[in-house]
């Protein structure tokens, strides 16, 4: 039989009312002929709740630990729509990742799926089982300890289940009802997108639109997962949602697809460092070893052979980058006067595949900026993007403004 990936987001399970509602959805898809895999998130709150009880009782947590408390808000969900899904008569059982096995990296918090054996499940839909409730966001290392695939794992658990199992579709069901032009909790014009290229749509996510996480659409991409985003709260047409797929799939889009927006961003500079051969990579050799996501960088104008070297990272990973370049100072590696970390900036990012081809994004990106007043830190910018960083105070602002100055709100 046909399989189907759906995937509910933490908001989608998040009471056992929200549950129900969830199963019923699967349960058309089961009467419809198809055996089904679900994944579910942890009820929405939950992983947060179970972070931060690990960084109250260890700061600097061992990661095989924090994998243990963190991957189980998701073993509940799954649970429990099992059993809803019995209550309705279909037959379900729930998976924990291990079970399946999901097998990945042990690089815990952030491993990555390295291959999904189907036959466990496949067997089991051979003998009746309709339904295989996987708890999304966790795996199983090379050494046998649970994994989890960093915030918002979910998805990716979704696509790769998809693409493990030539799954017709990967629905993923959330809390809007499609991907936007910008976050719409963040912009009132937002406008839903009935298709969009997978390419835009990483760097989306890759840029702070939560809406998938960018591993997965890494994966859709390559495994040519056919990958729908849909409400989870609307009765649902066949065209409902949008489609996230190849660009040559779409007819026009504009030439700015969608604004993201990443609020915990941090501009750290190392004041005064030596200007010679090799300080690159003396510097982000460290900070890529301690696991730090450097994301902008710029070296600027030296002076008397001595420069100021300044990049961007989550606001997160501020005391771990502090700790690494001061061991890198004390190592005798690098040397510098002072690291300057400011925690109060945000990034906002104007995306499109159409910049390839037409020039002047960014400076009506800059003017945009400029007539709001808000001045900008750092400028990064690749083939279809152009990212800024700018005082948080001025975040949603500059998203609106942005969203205006491209005319988001309007259709080709
Ligand atoms: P789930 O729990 O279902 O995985 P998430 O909270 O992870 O849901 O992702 C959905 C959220 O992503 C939305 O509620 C919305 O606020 C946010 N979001 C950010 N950017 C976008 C965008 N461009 N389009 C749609 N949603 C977006
Ligand atoms: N529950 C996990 C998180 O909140 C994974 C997910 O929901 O996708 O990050
Ligand atoms: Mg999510």
């Amino acid at each position: 039989m046909p399989v189907l990936v759906m995937k509910f987001g933490g908001t989608s399970v998040a009471t056992l009312d929200r549950i129900r509602r969830a199963a019923k959805r699967v349960g058309v898809e089961v009467s419809k002929g198809y055996d089904v895999i679900v994944i579910v998130s942890a009820m929405s709150g939950k992983t947060n709740e179970l972070v931060g009880w690990v960084n109250e009782t260890s700061p600097l947590y061992d990661a095989r630990e924090y994998d243990a408390v963190v991957s189980s808000g998701e073993n509940v969900t799954a649970g429990l729509m099992a059993l809803t899904l019995q209550e309705m008569d279909v037959p379900a059982r729930s998976w924990q990742g291990w079970q399946v096995p999901v097998k990945t990296t042990s690089a815990h918090s952030a491993a990555r799926i390295e291959d999904i054996p189907p036959e466990n499940i496949m067997a089991k839909f051979g003998e009746g089982m309709r339904v295989a409730v996987v708890a999304g966001f966790q795996g199983v290392s090379p050494e046998g300890r649970i994994t989890t695939l960093g915030r918002g794992g979910s998805d990716t658990t979704a696509v790769a289940f998809a693409a493990a199992f030539k799954a017709e579709r990967c629905d993923i069901y959330t809390d809007v009802d499609g991907v936007y032009t910008t976050d719409p909790r963040m912009c009132d014009k937002a406008r839903k997108i009935d298709k969009i290229a997978f390419e835009e749509m990483l760097e989306l996510a890759s840029l702070g639109a939560k809406v998938l996480q960018t591993r997965s659409v890494e994966l859709a991409m390559r495994y040519k997962v056919k990958l729908r985003v849909l409400s989870s709260f609307e009765e649902q047409s066949d065209d409902a949602g949008t489609l996230v797929c190849d660009e040559d799939e779409i007819m026009e889009s504009n030439v700015v697809s969608g604004i993201a927006y990443s609020r915990d961003e941090a501009k750290m500079t190392l004041v005064s460092v030596a200007d010679r051969p090799g300080i690159a990579a003396a510097i982000f050799g460290p900070l890529s070893d301690a696991g730090i996501n450097v994301d902008m960088i710029i070296q600027n104008i030296s002076e008397d052979g001595r420069t100021d070297m300044t990049f961007s990272c989550p606001t997160e990973q501020v005391a771990r980058a502090q700790k690494a370049m001061d061991e890198a100072k004390s190592a005798g590696e690098i040397n510098f006067q002072d690291l300057v970390a400011d925690t109060n900036v945000s990034k906002v990012s104007a995306v499109g595949i159409g910049m390839r081809s037409q020039s002047g994004v960014a400076a009506k990106m800059f003017k945009t900026l400029s007539d709001e007043g808000i001045n900008i830190k750092v400028i990064a910018t690749s083939e279809i993007k152009i990212s800024v960083l700018i005082d948080r105070k001025y975040m949603e602002l500059a998203v609106q403004a942005l969203h205006d100055a491209f005319e988001l709100d309007k259709a080709t």
